[in-house]
């Protein structure tokens, strides 16, 4: 066993200096708790990203990990399995009208990477729509997308077809998508970019936008997926059906999994023109099918919806003259300050023992576990109300 100056030190020898990192390790995790080197507790309102919806170690994810890990690990797509068969099925069940076919992946990057392949060979057509404020992932084409020039400018040389548009500007879309669009793609509520739900009514656009010009609506629900927003799939909120969407995130309630869905009305993709080693592999979809019926069969999607208003409501009476706007849709918040989010991110932690995210430079944000209770979600207000007074 390392011991934890020792820890610290070898990381910091080693890491590839692409993340700002906390001077906290993590070491363990119980529901939504998480606990550090020197056994101090958090309330862990970050869900490592929007990862652990069942919270830390959930007895049946544990489960699920242990009897797979002792039946099967691996299994590529060349053979069938009964756990990918089982997943499909349980998918199919909480998708809405024919989104019934899928590609499985191992993060949310590829899933885009995937869902761009498929419109691609669906459409047959170059271009590509994405929004300002985005956030799709850091891979190549997912970083295309991506708006944030801190991530993507380095890269810009490699990236064409892609034109950027206002987020909920339904006269840009009018204008940008045309016949030779492949398809746009958008989140239903913008996670990484501050926590921006779209409108109903854009998102009703896109459709017709995509309707009128055969390009198709790729949303991405890899944050805003899973039950989060208070609806299995954030696009339910406006009431329409995608093209192609994308999972990733809470998809294996904390093993590392994507995927893409797309309406069987546009078929299969051709053989061999898309792939992955481990996509799909019974360990991920063991996990995932555990993920999933404990988040139906506790009914935690209604719970999210419910819990998070209440929590919305709660932010929003502190009245607080440092805080511009609280936004958000189920458990995902985000409250835009006046200042910097850093600060405020550090006293959370140091002083109230609560581990929050941000979302951009001045955007607070939480993605608690959705098994979260009011009393937890209570004490995160009064610090809340402390640390931004
Ligand atoms: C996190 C995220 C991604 C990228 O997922 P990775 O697993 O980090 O590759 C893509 N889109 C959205 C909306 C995300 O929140």
């Amino acid at each position: 066993m390392i011991d934890t100056t020792t820890l610290f030190e070898i990381e910091d020898a080693h890491t590839s200096g692409a993340y700002p990192k906390r001077p906290t390790a993590l070491l363990r995790g119980e529901g939504v708790y998480a606990y550090d080197e020197q056994g101090n507790r958090y309330l862990d309102a970050t869900s490592g990203q929007g990862v652990t919806a069942l919270g830390h170690c959930h007895p049946a994810i544990t489960q699920a990990v242990t009897e797979q890990a002792q039946t099967l690990i691996t299994c590529p797509e060349a053979f069938y399995n009964d756990r990918r068969a089982e997943l499909y099925e349980l998918l199919v069940s909480i998708t809405p009208a024919d989104l019934n076919r899928f590609f499985f992946c191992n993060s949310g990057a590829e899933a885009i990477e995937g869902a761009l392949k498929v419109a691609k060979l669906l459409t047959q057509r170059e271009g590509i729509v994405a929004t300002k404020r985005a956030f799709h992932g850091r891979t190549t084409g997912a970083l295309s997308m991506t708006w944030t020039p801190k991530y993507r400018k380095p890269f810009q040389s490699w990236l064409p077809h892609v034109t950027h548009i206002a987020y909920g500007d339904i006269e840009a879309a009018r204008e940008v998508i045309t016949e030779d669009t492949a398809a746009i793609v958008v989140e239903a509520v913008q996670g990484e970019g501050g926590v921006y739900p779209a409108d109903p009514e854009y998102l009703q656009a896109l459709r017709e936008i995509c309707d009128t010009t055969g390009t198709l609506l790729i949303i991405d629900e890899i944050q805003a997926g899973i039950g989060r927003t208070g609806k299995w799939f954030a696009f339910e909120h406006a009431g329409i059906v995608p093209d192609i969407f994308t999972m990733g995130k809470a998809i294996a309630g904390g093993l590392p999994m994507g995927a893409v869905c797309w309406r069987e009305a546009h078929g299969q993709i051709p053989r061999s023109t898309h792939g992955s080693t481990f996509g799909g592999n019974p360990l991920v979809c063991a996990t995932s099918i555990a993920t999933l019926t404990t988040i139906r069969d506790e009914n935690l999607v209604q719970q999210a919806a419910e819990n998070g208003r209440w929590f919305l409501e709660q932010l929003e009476a502190l009245n607080l003259q440092s805080v511009r706007e609280v936004r958000g849709r189920g458990l995902m918040i985000g409250l835009e300050l006046r200042g910097r989010v850093t600060p405020i991110l550090k006293a959370l932690q140091e002083d109230h023992s609560i581990l929050a995210l941000p979302a951009g430079l001045t955007t607070l944000r939480f993605l608690p576990p959705l098994i979260i209770t009011r009393d937890e979600l209570q004490t995160i207000v009064d610090a809340v109300a402390q640390v931004l007074d």
